[in-house]
């Protein structure tokens, strides 16, 4: 192995390899295809450099981005190494001379985009070269439970796999659920034991959720504590992006923004711009950021919440790869949600697939309301191996909250739901327990019911937040789908029989808040209203 700690610190002046990289490289000079799993910034380059360095032939990279081929070509070749790409950008003589030179071998690694091995004059070459291995780069793409399908990922490996003059195959992604993992290995023949997977944890990112607050009031006052350090904000539309663009440079700030709806010129430019610190924050739509590394970004602030966790934390990512203490803080709405299923609902998906979508969907709603530590929140969801300390300083936990148990309202929640027939989403049940004049509300003669009103001194909006609560801790279930319902679950049961307390941590203090944002009489009412419970003994028998 000595061999391989030469090569990191001769070509690539690091001392030590990183977790996992040693793995990578020793498999894949084993001949065993290999999957390596590593959080954004973790170093997979690395592991497909070494041993392409390490063997004889040519390594083919397979990448999604005509950036990140160009930014890991001019790495390479500024350290000397002989690498070189193949994409659309490049005249036609220009990419005559470069597929010659690649033929005859000229080049140790070819990056191309995966549409490129389904051309007859590309495969033609690499079927008689020596290739030493080849790597997909943002492996996730190869999966259709990714969330960045490209078909062509997929529908080149039977070919490749055919070819007798591969040693090694290399597939690496910061981003994969259980799902993803197996379907990569189940493709590219990988077993178990050639799975690397460091965990996803980013200790440097406190995560932090913001809900009830005027979005644009709440950058501006981020940015005016922070307006030298460099970050991304993430839009959920074009129209977001321009008119936050407008209102941030009308104060002054040096912004730059990017989305598909702009020039490839004026893409170019904002993103030079922005890496070059020449202007401090990018605001953008999801089309911006694969592939880039700046190492100083201190803050990714979603001034709507993304699709997907997967999504999320690729993006939340892109903030401190220099390890340094970064923030990523998700601004909430109960409209980023109706974005959101608007965007699954008009998709051309099959419906398994919308399904699907929705699933995930839910996902990203509970950890907008979950009160558990965020940054677990996340690393359970990928199923993360290592095991975790509350992190200490998302927005969950960082502050003292004290908890409070909410069972009793608990309780009168959930037997709403339970006298509504388990037929309604979540803003119907909390008309009903506020005791709504809705026209609909009347449709259904829910005022009939005993939960009709019961807890009215809650205004909508509160009693919305607390069923989500409810859902995001497990102890109400919903039916995805267009129109979701809610539903009890075996938790529910406990909570009803009063076999299982509800601790909720008293609002959580966002950085930033003002006193007003509190409605301290919550609480009392509150009492008020277990008190009435109790005396009412209202709680339904349950199975
Ligand atoms: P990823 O593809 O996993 O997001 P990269 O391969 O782009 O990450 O690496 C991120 C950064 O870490 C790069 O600047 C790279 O040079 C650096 N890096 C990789 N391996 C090491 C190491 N062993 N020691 C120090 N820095 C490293
Ligand atoms: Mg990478
Ligand atoms: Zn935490």
């Amino acid at each position: 192995m000595e061999t391989q700690e030469k090569i990191l610190q001769t070509y690539f002046g690091y001392e030590h390899f990183r977790p996992g990289q040693q793995d990578v490289i020793t498999y894949m000079m084993q001949h065993h295809n290999t999957l390596a799993v590593m959080p954004t910034g973790g170093g997979k380059s690395i592991c497909y450099q070494i041993p392409g360095l390490s063997m004889d032939g040519t390594a083919m990279i397979i990448s999604p981005l005509i950036s990140l081929m160009k930014d890991q070509v001019d790495a390479l070749q500024a350290l000397g190494i002989a690498a070189t790409y193949i994409n659309s950008s490049l005249s036609v003589d220009e990419l005559k001379k470069r597929m010659h030179d690649i033929a005859i071998g000229r080049y140790r690694f070819v990056y191309a985009a995966p549409e490129r091995f389904e051309t007859a004059s590309f495969l033609h070459v690499i079927k008689r070269l020596d290739i030493s291995l080849i790597a997909f780069d943002e492996a996730h793409c190869i999966s259709q439970w990714g969330h960045d399908f490209r078909p062509s990922y997929r529908s080149i490996v039977p070919e490749l796999k055919k070819l007798r003059n591969v040693r090694v195959f290399a597939a690496l992604t910061a981003t994969a659920t259980e799902a993803v993992i197996s379907d990569i290995q189940r493709l590219l023949h990988i077993s178990d034991e050639h799975v690397v997977n460091t965990g996803f944890a980013r200790e440097n990112l406190a995560f932090h959720v913001i809900k009830g607050r005027d979005k644009t009031s709440y950058i501006r006052a981020y940015m005016s504590e922070h307006s030298d350090e460099s970050g991304i904000i993430y839009a959920a539309t074009r129209k977001q992006v321009d008119s936050l663009y407008e209102n941030l440079k009308k104060q002054g700030y040096s912004v730059a923004k990017y989305h598909a709806g702009l020039s490839e010129e004026e893409r170019k430019n904002a993103q030079s711009a922005f890496i070059h610190d020449e202007r401090t924050v990018m605001i953008a739509t999801n089309a911006f950021g694969m592939g880039i590394d700046k190492s100083n970004v201190r803050h990714v602030i979603h001034y709507a919440m993304p699709m997907n966790i997967e999504s999320y934390y690729q993006e939340a990512g892109r903030a401190g790869r220099d390890g340094e203490m970064s923030n990523c803080i998700l601004l909430f709405s109960p409209q980023d949600t109706q974005l959101q299923k608007f965007f699954i609902e008009q998709s051309q998906m099959d419906d398994d697939s919308k399904q699907q979508e929705y699933r995930k969907l839910q996902a990203m709603i509970n950890y907008c309301h979950t009160h558990q530590c965020l940054a677990n929140y996340i690393l359970d969801y990928f199923n993360d191996p290592s095991p975790k300390p509350a992190c200490k300083q998302c927005s969950n936990c960082s502050k003292n909250h004290e908890k409070v148990d909410i069972t009793e309202e608990a309780q009168m929640i959930l037997s709403c739901v339970k006298r509504m027939g388990e037929q309604f989403g979540v803003t119907m049940t909390a008309k009903v327990l506020k005791g709504s004049k809705d026209k609909k509300v009347a449709g259904f003669q829910f005022q009939k019911l005993s939960t009709f009103g019961i807890m009215s001194a809650y205004t909508e909006k509160e009693l919305i937040e607390r069923i989500h609560f409810l859902i995001a801790e497990k102890f109400l279930s919903m039916e995805e789908g267009k129109y979701p319902k809610v539903r009890l679950n075996a938790n529910s049961v406990d909570v009803l029989k009063g076999k299982q307390e509800v601790m909720m941590l008293q609002a959580p203090i966002p950085i930033y808040a003002e006193e007003a944002d509190y409605d301290a009489g919550l609480f009392t009412q509150l009492r008020q209203l277990r008190k009435n419970l109790a005396d009412e003994q209202n709680v339904p028998p349950l199975c």
